[in-house]
């Protein structure tokens, strides 16, 4: 089976990746390519700045740039749409989509918290795909619209719907984020080299709300978030890729670390092309992971939990992941396969 993919925002920091990831995929193939007005009807390796460190597959670096737009897409068949538009840019352009009939798997913010969107991580709740029903009634969609969650969210709460078996009533997460989670134009050298960035706009806010909604139940249709409180604090430091994350959880039954440590490691995965077989590796080491040496464990979609430790505020750990593939790219190829699997697209 091929499925006929399409990549909005194809240019950037996340467009580049998808591309990159899909080069060999099994099933999807990409068909269109869409960036700003000032990249379209450009080949596409003259308007994407290309930073990712495999060369542009040849096929797509003649491809043509399309506008991001319903009109610009409609002489092409295509099965499915990826998104890595900024999100002021996908409010307006992803509801016209689904609207016109496309499925779109999407990394931009707008909407996560919607209650009739289905905000997805498949091995944490590939069930939320129901609220696709809803979303269709609500909105008269033809298609659908999908969302997976900030880079420094999905880092982390892999982990916590691990914990979840042992009562999770508070975390407290305090990030050090890598600069390509600002996109290419995000943060300049003069502000990031020999320094540390303690706000990122926006950021904690997201961990703290989309957590809970990954976390939570469908029933019916019908979104209730999870009860656990989530307190953040996110910083960017001087990485290129991987987010890493000092988490302190707070679980009812006060499991030892060693328990802890089998949960995480015996968390279960999913039968999907891009699933890692594990999606957490625990290190026994205690300085591990970092970003450097761990972020492409599982071809940067595994997860990496390390430094266990009781302490006064519950269990702490560290965890990492790559931002730009589980935390964006690889989320939505992840997200988009199950879309495939569960015959929505
Ligand atoms: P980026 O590098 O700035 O790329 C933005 C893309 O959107 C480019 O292809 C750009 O095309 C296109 N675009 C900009 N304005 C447009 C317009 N008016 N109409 C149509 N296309 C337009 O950003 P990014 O880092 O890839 O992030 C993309 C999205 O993913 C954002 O919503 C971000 O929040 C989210 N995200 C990013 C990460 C991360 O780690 N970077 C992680 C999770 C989620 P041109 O090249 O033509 O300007």
């Amino acid at each position: 089976m091929s499925v006929r993919v399409g990549i909005l925002g194809a240019t950037g920091a996340v467009g580049q990746r998808f591309v990159q990831l899909l080069e060999d995929h099994p099933t999807f193939d990409i068909a269109a390519l869409t960036a700003s007005p000032a990249s379209a009807d450009k080949r596409y390796r003259n308007a994407a700045k290309w930073r990712v460190n495999t060369p542009i597959p040849d096929d797509i670096a003649t491809m043509r740039v399309r506008e991001t737009s319903v009109e610009a897409l409609e002489d092409v068949d295509l099965d499915l749409l990826f998104s890595s538009l900024p999100s002021s840019v996908a409010a307006d352009i992803e509801p016209e989509l689904c609207e016109a009939g496309y499925v779109v798997s999407s990394n931009s913010s707008n909407e996560r918290m919607a209650e009739d969107i289905p905000l997805t991580i498949p091995e944490v709740n590939a069930d939320h795909l129901d609220l696709i029903e809803t979303q269709r009634e609500e909105r008269g969609w033809d298609g659908a619209l999908v969302k997976n969650p900030n880079c420094s969210t999905i880092t982390m709460v892999p982990t916590l719907a691990a914990l979840d078996r042992f009562g999770l009533s508070r975390v407290h997460v305090a990030t050090l984020q890598a600069v390509s989670g600002a996109g290419y134009s995000g943060v300049t050298s003069m502000e990031i080299l020999d320094n540390a960035l303690p706000h990122i706009g926006g950021e904690e806010e997201k961990m703290e709300t989309e957590s809970r909604k990954l976390l939570g139940d469908v029933d019916d249709g019908e979104l209730s978030l999870h009860d656990v409180e989530v307190s953040a604090s996110c910083n960017r430091v001087a990485t290129l890729d991987g987010h890493l994350e000092n988490v302190f959880a707070e679980l009812e039954e006060n499991p030892s670390a060693e328990a802890v440590h089998e949960a995480l490691g015996s968390f279960e995965g999913i039968d999907l092309p891009s699933a890692p077989d594990h999606p957490i590796h625990v290190f026994e080491e205690p300085d591990r992971p970092q970003p450097r040496l761990d972020r492409m464990r599982g071809k940067g979609m595994q997860i990496s939990a390390g430094g266990l430790r009781e302490t006064a505020a519950g269990i702490q750990y560290n965890c990492l992941a790559h931002n730009t593939i589980r935390g964006a790219a690889g989320a939505s190829i992840l997200n988009g396969e199950l879309l495939a699997n569960e015959g929505w697209v």
